[in-house]
């Protein structure tokens, strides 16, 4: 017999989700930097929090190191999205390494409000995780001004040096609600507490997690794709649950779908984070309907048509097309 309408299985695909205008940027420039200079371009710490991405270029010839002391003097590396520190930059210019710069604009922001802050002597309030290479390059603009505060549990017992002296700025990729909430604890506590100029939170973190949320209560199971070290894949896998969603789980790639997530479920919601293409997507569709779930819809919240210029040291040498 045909199943009754509250028994079809649904898939309902989130957007908008995947690449961000900062990470499609910092993916061509490692591509350009190698078609234009050839192999190897090395790229310090992993371009954007993916897995795959990161294989895929490996194999263009991208060379990856975490510190730039693996470079060889005078050769060309590459800065990730995430940024640097002012530490890093120096490093390269002593070591005489040719460097392309792929911090995306939205972090490079966050710096130039922190350097501001810093200026001003005020005490900066950066919500967001130690040891995250984001926060290392934010916190190096100014580490003497910096408090590192990780959650609206830290906010609550935050001690700071003068409470008439404050500002807060944020890393891009946080959780919109739970930020609130921290910033909210943080003016309860310090109600001279001063905003940074605009949202941090980059526009394509709160664009997939509103997307993800509009799905989420309806679904018996999310599933969000990307790596388990990209902040906002994460997040949205915590967004995802908090909005309703009976179980969400965060997955590379299809093989990693566990078959015992799939029973029982009528509908399933899926999404990825800003770092991930969308083949991975694709692939993740594909796993589904061939085990019985039909073609999956689109909801779209929102469009989105940011696009960065490439870094600047790129665009000079593509003019003189080396
Ligand atoms: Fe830039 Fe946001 Fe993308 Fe990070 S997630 S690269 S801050 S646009």
């Amino acid at each position: 017999s045909r199943p009754t309408a509250s028994q079809e299985k649904r898939v309902v695909v989130a957007a908008p989700r995947g690449y961000c205008a900062g990470v499609d940027r910092a993916v061509i420039t490692v591509e350009q930097a190698l078609e234009t200079y050839g192999s190897p371009v090395y790229v310090r710490k992993q371009i954007v929090h993916n897995k795959h991405v990161v294989s895929d270029l490996e194999a263009k010839g991208a060379v990856f190191v975490e510190e730039l002391v693996e470079v060889p003097e005078g050769a060309m590396v590459v800065f990730s999205a995430h940024g640097v520190s002012p530490m890093v930059h120096a490093e390269a210019a002593e070591r005489n390494l040719r460097t392309i710069d792929a911090t995306c604009p939205l972090v490079t922001k966050v710096h130039n409000e922190a350097k501001r802050f810093a200026r001003q002597d005020l005490e900066i309030l950066l919500i967001g995780h130690a040891g995250h290479e984001e926060v290392e390059g934010t916190a190096g603009e100014a580490p003497e001004h910096i408090t590192l505060v990780q959650s609206p549990e830290e906010a609550a017992a935050l001690e700071v040096k003068d409470p008439s002296r404050l500002a807060w700025l944020s890393q891009t990729t946080l959780s919109v609600d739970e930020t609130l909430e921290t910033v909210h604890k943080l003016r309860e506590r310090f109600p001279l507490l001063m905003d940074p100029p605009s949202d941090d939170i980059c526009y394509a973190t709160s664009n997939r997690q509103a997307a993800i949320k509009q799905i989420a209560a309806g679904s018996d199971l999310v599933i969000v794709v990307g790596s388990a070290n990209s902040s906002n894949t994460v997040r949205l896998v915590d967004v995802a649950l908090e909005a309703g969603a009976a179980a969400a789980y965060r997955v590379d790639d299809a093989s990693e779908i566990d078959e015992a997530w799939l029973e029982g479920v009528t509908q399933v919601g899926i999404t990825s984070g800003a770092s991930v293409p969308d083949d991975l997507v694709e692939g993740v569709l594909a796993h589904l309907t061939e085990r019985g779930f039909p073609v999956a819809v689109e909801e779209r919240l929102t469009e989105e048509n940011l696009v960065f210029a490439l870094p600047k040291e790129l665009r000079r040498d593509l003019r003189r097309d080396v």
